[in-house]
């Protein structure tokens, strides 16, 4: 870090919502110490955030990294961390921005990502060590920042303009547990605020959510949160479950699920599938489709898997790529069937939302409680709460008339 100085610099951020906030770290570093952003040919360093959390985006950072052949390259986010050897296989005179010397010389936890959207870290790390994660070797075991730092960041992201606010973390529901507080602590005081904003948080692990369920539906019931719970599950199957140290097995998932809904019918649930673990056999992927039945959740990531290094699973004999693509697209046409025929329902409904988001010309993004994305064809101003009509659907939103 101690080198970007008086530069012309281009950043370019990638992976997961945390990293925007460690973006947001490097822009006041380099604004300090005299360094301007620029557009990527003005520039004569450029700083590279990376994601590393699968093959394919390894290959992506690399590409990135490649891309700059003429200018000082910087590198930061997780890659630097697990994966040095390849960025100096790509440029040799790479210079590497730790995320912990980014973190010791700035206590920022914020930042405005879009108009009215702002990203706030609850915590880094994690306390679990899923089998498959590169990540929990790159961001190290929990460290949660205390509740007023969060408080008065989100205080301050709403007072330059923030309608929604997202809490980021690897684990959101692990926040707490290395401090004696809790997610549903920290809720029930954003429950509290004054403003006219609403929180989304973010993904959440089955494991950690178990032990404060009553507590945890209960705060989501607030106001100020969405109905919107990221439960990734990455399998249906019990022995898979297990073999990825995942610390929960389809009958807590269930019951996480059922505790959610049974404290507010309309929650959305949010989960991740693992397609094609190194141990998942044809059965055990009929379990992984039968809860996806099930448990009906209306926004699902699906990645296959892909060797990380330095985790368990690295060692274990991979599965053909074949039925790995074969698996993910049968999930896929499931969960598309399943937006298709949940969207259709709305039609006619009659919903609550706030503007989140300013998009194109002519039409304005807004949110109902459950973070159902509804698009309204007028341009209206963010926050702005009102009522609409559902009057038709595209596969991932909705089209609503202002009543
Ligand atoms: S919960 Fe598991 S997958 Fe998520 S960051 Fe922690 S170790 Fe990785």
């Amino acid at each position: 870090m101690h080198t970007l100085k008086d530069k012309k610099i281009h950043l370019e951020t990638y992976g997961c919502t945390f990293n925007f906030t460690d973006t947001e770290k490097i822009v006041s570093l380099a604004q300090k110490n005299r360094c301007t952003i620029v557009k990527p040919g003005e520039a004569e360093a450029v700083v590279i955030n990376t994601c590393t959390v699968v093959a394919q985006t390894e290959r992506a950072m690399l590409r990135a990294i490649a891309d700059y052949p003429d200018k000082e390259i910087y590198v930061t986010g997780c890659m630097p961390v697990v994966q040095p050897d390849l960025i100096y296989n790509v440029r040799p005179d790479a210079r590497l921005i730790m995320p912990e010397e980014l973190n010791s010389c700035s206590d920022i936890i914020g930042a405005l990502v879009d108009d009215a959207i702002g990203v706030v870290q609850t915590a880094r790390g994690c306390v679990n060590r899923c089998a498959y994660c590169i990540t929990r070797n790159a961001r190290g075991h929990l460290r949660s920042f205390p509740e007023d730092k969060i408080i008065h960041e989100i205080e301050r992201l709403v007072s330059l303009g923030a309608i929604e606010i997202q809490l980021t973390g690897q684990d959101l529901s692990a926040y707490g547990l290395d401090t004696g507080s809790s997610l549903a602590a920290l809720l029930r005081r954003i429950n509290s605020m004054e403003g006219n904003f609403m929180v989304r948080v973010g993904m959440m692990n089955p494991s950690t959510v178990i032990p404060q369920l009553e507590e945890l539906t209960d705060a989501f019931t607030g106001d100020k949160i969405f109905s919107f719970a990221h439960l990734p599950v990455q399998s249906g199957s019990d022995k898979v479950l297990s073999d990825m140290n995942r610390g929960y097995n389809s009958g807590d998932f269930r019951d996480v699920v059922a505790g959610f809904r049974e404290k507010d019918p309309e929650i959305r649930i949010s989960t991740d599938f693992i397609a094609g673990y190194p141990t998942e056999t044809g059965e055990d992927f009929l379990e992984t489709l039968a809860l996806f039945e099930e448990t009906r959740p209306t926004k699902v990531n699906i990645t296959r898997f892909s060797v990380r290094e330095g985790t368990d699973a690295a060692s274990l004999k991979d599965i053909p790529d074949w039925i790995k693509k074969e698996r993910s697209r049968t999930l896929t046409i499931a969960a598309n069937r399943l937006y298709d025929s949940v969207n259709e329902g709305f039609i006619g409904k009659e919903i609550d939302v706030i503007v989140t988001e300013r998009k194109r010309a002519g039409s304005s993004i807004a949110r109902d409680k459950s973070y159902n994305n509804i698009v309204i064809k007028e341009e209206l101003d963010t926050g702005n709460r009102c009522r609409v009509k559902i009057v038709s659907h595209r596969r991932h939103y909705l089209i609503g008339e202002r009543i």
